[in-house]
């Protein structure tokens, strides 16, 4: 599993390392006070944040030092995610593709110009580092099947075995989509919007200033 760098100096339970508005490295000051480079005021011990159900961070921030699935405390932020995210109406693309036809690679190629993307480490307790574990096992043994029944399906010219693929490819991405953990709602300039985090972990983090809410 990928780990976290934690910068050098870097208290505990210290989440804002660099200034969440031009990226300089607080190391050194106070626990808060006004960046030296921009002006704008930080907070070493802040740039998380909740609204509702949704977590929010600043991109650079670290999490709190807790498991995101149970909120039981963890040493390290161990688990590595690359987001990804772009307006739903890019969607209508795939769909305008149905028919006019060129539509799937229009999309890919749309999305991937405008996507925003984070990368954020994630606290998982050994018991969810488990559970995640079985989830990319089953997902293997399903992927692997389904290929398998794909070439089945050729060879014995039925379309019987490529039906149960397409089941199993359906189990696939579910399985896929679980071992995700947390799910992206939104991704901007500067901060992400998370879902699925667990409600515990959520209730020890400040509410969303109404001057961040647009
Ligand atoms: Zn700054
Ligand atoms: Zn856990």
């Amino acid at each position: 599993m990928a780990k976290l760098t934690i910068p050098e100096g870097t208290e505990p339970d210290q989440t804002v390392t660099h200034c969440l508005d031009c990226g300089y490295w607080l190391r050194g000051l106070p626990a808060q006070g006004r960046c030296p480079e921009c002006g704008n005021p930080y907070d070493k011990f802040g740039g998380v944040w909740r609204s509702g159900k949704t977590l929010i961070m600043g991109k650079s921030v670290l999490l709190p030092r807790r498991c995101i699935k149970c909120n039981v405390p963890v040493d390290e932020l161990t688990f590595k995610r690359k987001l990804s995210w772009h307006h739903p109406l890019v969607y209508l693309l795939l769909v305008l593709g149905c028919f006019f036809g060129g539509g799937i690679l229009l999309y890919i190629l749309v999305a991937y110009l405008v996507s925003k993307k984070a990368v954020i480490f994630v606290g998982l307790c050994p018991q969810h580092q488990g559970k995640r574990r079985v989830l990319m096992v089953v997902f293997g043994v399903l992927f692997a099947a389904s290929i398998l029944m794909i070439y089945t399906a050729f060879a014995v010219e039925h379309p019987g075995p490529a039906l149960a693929a397409g089941v199993s490819l359906v189990g696939c991405i579910v399985m896929a989509f679980i071992a995700q953990s947390v799910t992206t709602k939104r991704i901007d300039d500067r901060f992400i919007w998370l879902r699925g985090v667990h409600p515990d972990f959520l209730a020890e983090l400040p509410e969303l200033p109404d001057s961040m809410r647009r």
